[in-house]
């Protein structure tokens, strides 16, 4: 397999030192994912976003948020700001709870989910998670997932934990974050933020995401893998290294490692995405795969083509990341509705 040019240096930074800027939200803070659409073969579900804040203090090669289109307008900083319209942000999540089916709505896909929460408390006088939480735990319906490379985790701490609230990681090998996740944690420090979170009885998860082919991978992975189960998380997804057309352009733009992405030669079936070549994909998946613990706790793919779930010898059973591993009824029911899953004969 292919691998990457020589590392950069991984400083880390404190996200509240780089953060002062706010600027006003001027879409809803509320978004619905749009998957590319049942005939593309791609698996996800249209899950819903929570957007807290605009970029992200880390500066990892592979951000997607490079080749969004307000990142590369200039609409907000890429490195990070808070959104001074907050108060808003919460009217909009006590109307999405009132929903009457079971959803999950998810902080950090469009930037970290807990590097802003010390600068919210600088700015609104309490911390992201001491605002959404409290919404959260006093129904049982809906979850929140705070998804995150940060270990900021002690204003979560002061907090009861509640089983409507998750934690995720979003983890890498040691060696593949140091070469391009250039400022966030290292995941053995994001593995003791997580140990301490479960310790004290919230929910973790881990998204083990992007698998990246450089030399020594099989250690790398296995090692975190192994780790990864120690913790008996409820859930982890995996996903291997994909980019849209521009992001390579995009990094190098922003002064980060394109390189990497001279590995993806092939595209998904449905034209989605640039990916590694399939054999490459299947051969990284099925070894992290078989690592973890997967009788202990539910393993998932991320945005991946079905062919690829059957080549792992992975059993979709809907996109249970929705709600969690013990609502799969609930789940299938609400993807056979919108058309991802087929009723059973
Ligand atoms: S932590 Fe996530 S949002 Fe931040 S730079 Fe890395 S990939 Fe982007």
């Amino acid at each position: 397999m292919s691998t990457t040019s020589a590392p950069a240096a991984c400083a880390a930074v404190t996200p509240t030192a780089t953060l002062g800027a706010s600027a006003v939200r001027r879409g809803t803070f509320i978004k619905q994912f749009r998957s590319p659409g049942k005939d593309s073969g791609i698996v996800c579900f249209d899950f819903w976003e929570l957007v807290v804040a605009a970029g992200c203090p880390f500066r990892c090669s592979y951000c997607f948020l490079q080749a969004t289109p307000s990142y590369v307008f200039g609409h907000y900083p890429l490195s990070g700001a808070v959104f001074s319209n907050w108060k808003d942000m919460l009217w909009e999540v006590e109307q999405w709870l009132t929903a009457p089916s079971p959803r999950m709505l998810v902080v950090g896909e469009l930037q970290d989910g807990l590097a802003f929460d010390g600068v919210y408390r600088s700015l609104a006088g309490m911390a992201l998670t001491g605002m959404l939480i409290p919404l959260f735990a006093r129904q049982k319906r809906h979850r929140l997932l705070f998804l995150t490379k940060s270990t900021a985790i002690r204003h979560a701490l002061r907090i009861s934990p509640t089983q409507q609230v998750v934690f995720s990681w979003s983890l890498n090998a040691e060696e593949a974050a140091r070469r391009w996740e250039i400022g966030a944690p290292p995941p053995a420090r994001r593995l003791d933020a997580a140990r301490r979170m479960a310790s004290e009885g919230w929910p973790i998860r881990f998204r083990l995401d992007p698998i990246i082919p450089f030399q020594g991978w099989r250690e790398g992975y296995g090692q975190i893998a192994d780790e990864i189960s120690a913790l008996s998380p409820e859930m982890v997804t995996l996903g291997c290294l994909r980019a849209s057309a521009t992001l390579q352009a995009h990094a190098h733009r922003n002064g980060r490692d394109g390189s990497l992405f001279d590995m993806l030669t092939a595209k998904d079936p449905g034209g989605f995405k640039k990916r590694l070549p399939r054999g490459n994909q299947i051969e990284m998946l099925q070894f992290v795969h078989q690592h973890l613990d997967h009788r202990r706790f539910a393993v998932a793919l991320c945005k991946e083509h079905r062919t690829i779930w059957d080549a792992v010898g992975m059993q979709f059973r809907g996109c249970h990341c929705l709600i969690g591993p013990s609502a799969d009824g609930q789940a299938h029911r609400l993807q056979v509705e919108a058309g991802i899953l087929r009723a059973a004969p």
